[in-house]
């Protein structure tokens, strides 16, 4: 089954973007996902093709309206769920990409001005998502974003060697350090365990590294991980907040 998306924007044109290069790209051409890009301005009704229209109760700028992009959500009428690109939506977690890409594909709309208004979400069971707390011009990228992430996960798109299951998040932690040649650079040298041939002790090491800079970088995922897998070291959570620094393990 190819994962089928279908994106609804008024700036048709920035797609497929990025994600005709690389990865992704060759993945499209070999047919491992498709891409429809439609205009919402196809579903405008007036001769002047508005989509928007100024805010209830007043303020400023313009509001997506829900009839027209209601329209055109029916219009492009298929199985996929329905999702709303606004910084007011649930964020994007590896664990929602997985479960998207797993299924059949996704149709994704996006905003622009002040937003879509409010009714379309309920009207026809839309979920909204959001790719980060700060404020896009558009839900262009953020869709591009959204994509590219399912797009790596769908089978043959990375290839046997790479599943993608040791990368950031995967594990609720963040990923390890990576090193490569030169061993010595500038004066920085890799560290010791890594060209010691043991994979015992540099699996070791690597689950260390990937604790210790979760627990400083994100308390957040540190605290949420160990309340499962470490119980006893949830307290040094409380350094990572501080600031203090930390042994190096
Ligand atoms: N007035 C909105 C607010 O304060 O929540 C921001 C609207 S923004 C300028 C225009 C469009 O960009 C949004 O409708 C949405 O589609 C997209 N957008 C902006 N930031 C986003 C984010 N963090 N995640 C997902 N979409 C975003």
């Amino acid at each position: 089954m190819t994962f089928a998306a279908t994106v609804l924007t008024l700036y048709p044109e920035m797609f497929p973007g990025p994600l005709g290069q690389s990865l992704a790209g060759r993945a499209l051409g070999e047919g491992l996902w498709s891409l429809a890009v439609r205009s919402i301005r196809d579903w405008a009704t007036d001769k002047h093709k508005s989509v928007d229209d100024t805010p209830a109760g007043g303020g400023p700028g313009m509001v997506l309206r829900a009839d027209v992009v209601a329209a055109a959500v029916d219009g492009v009428a298929n199985t996929t769920p329905v999702i709303a690109l606004t910084p007011r939506g649930a964020p994007l977690t590896q664990a929602k990409v997985r479960s998207l890409a797993a299924g059949p594909g996704v149709t994704l709309l996006c905003g622009r001005f002040e937003g879509f208004d409010e009714r379309l979400f309920e009207a026809r069971a839309i979920e909204q998502v959001s790719i980060g707390d700060y404020i896009l011009s558009g839900g262009e990228v953020a869709a591009l974003v959204l994509l590219d992430a399912c797009v790596r996960l769908l089978p043959g798109v990375m290839g046997a060697a790479s599943s993608g299951v040791e990368e950031s998040f995967e594990s609720g932690l963040l990923e390890h350090p990576h090193y490569t040649r030169p061993p010595e650079w500038e004066g920085l040298a890799i560290p010791e365990v890594l060209r010691s041939g043991d994979h015992a002790k540099i699996a070791a090491w690597r689950s260390a590294q990937s604790e210790r800079d979760t627990r400083l970088r994100r308390p957040d995922l540190w605290e949420a991980y160990a309340r499962v897998h470490r119980p006893l070291a949830r307290g040094k959570n409380n350094n990572a907040r501080s600031g203090e620094p930390e042994e190096d393990t």
